[in-house]
């Protein structure tokens, strides 16, 4: 399959996946609009055209947010195995949190992790994470307190640090990114 087509079969795929959900922002945007941010940003922002990479991008989010039950989880690894191939898989695998875990080892696991992912899996969660950073910039979830947005941008650092080397590019635009939302949420 050529890239532009994989491309917008994933981008179809995850829009009806998240098709009921919307992001947590005070303006509750469609959940969709998240992951085409994240691949955008990779193509047009961070010069990075891989096919496979831009693919997991609008496919980053599926597996953690769209299934409850195991039967489900192990489903959907199956068609997007068949749908996009193994690589497409396996970097949207790498960038899935385990849910099985609680939130605060999840966040945790995500620090730990960061370091071991592939390239692919790398660039595309500095790109995750800076779309958060700016969601939380200009449009942040409504009962987040100041204190609770701190720490979010703190943990996302670390995390952040242990994916470097992969686009100096990336790497700028989420150092810029923090401190504009260190700037606007410093509380002076
Ligand atoms: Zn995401």
């Amino acid at each position: 399959m050529d890239s532009v087509s994989l491309i917008l079969k994933a981008l179809e795929f995850a829009a009806v996946r998240h098709r009921t959900q919307f992001r947590k922002g005070k303006d509750k945007s469609p959940y969709i609009n998240h992951p085409i941010q994240v691949a955008n940003l990779l193509a047009n922002e961070a010069g990075e055209k891989d096919p496979v990479l831009l693919s997991a991008a609008m496919l980053h989010d599926v597996i953690e947010d769209t299934v409850e039950t195991k039967k489900e989880k192990k489903e959907l690894i199956d068609q997007i195995r068949k749908l996009f191939g193994e690589e497409v898989l396996s970097v949207t695998l790498e960038v899935t949190d385990d849910n099985s875990l609680g939130k605060k080892n999840r966040k945790q696991m995500q620090i730990e992790h960061a370091p071991k992912l592939s390239v692919k899996a790398k660039k595309l969660k500095i790109a995750d994470k800076i779309m958060n950073v700016r969601d939380i910039i200009v449009n942040p979830p409504e009962k987040w307190s100041l204190l609770r947005i701190r720490k979010y941008l703190d943990w996302s650092e670390k995390v952040v640090a242990g994916l470097r080397g992969v686009n100096p590019k990336l790497e700028d635009i989420f150092d810029e990114s923090l401190r504009a939302g260190r700037a606007g949420y410093s509380g002076k």
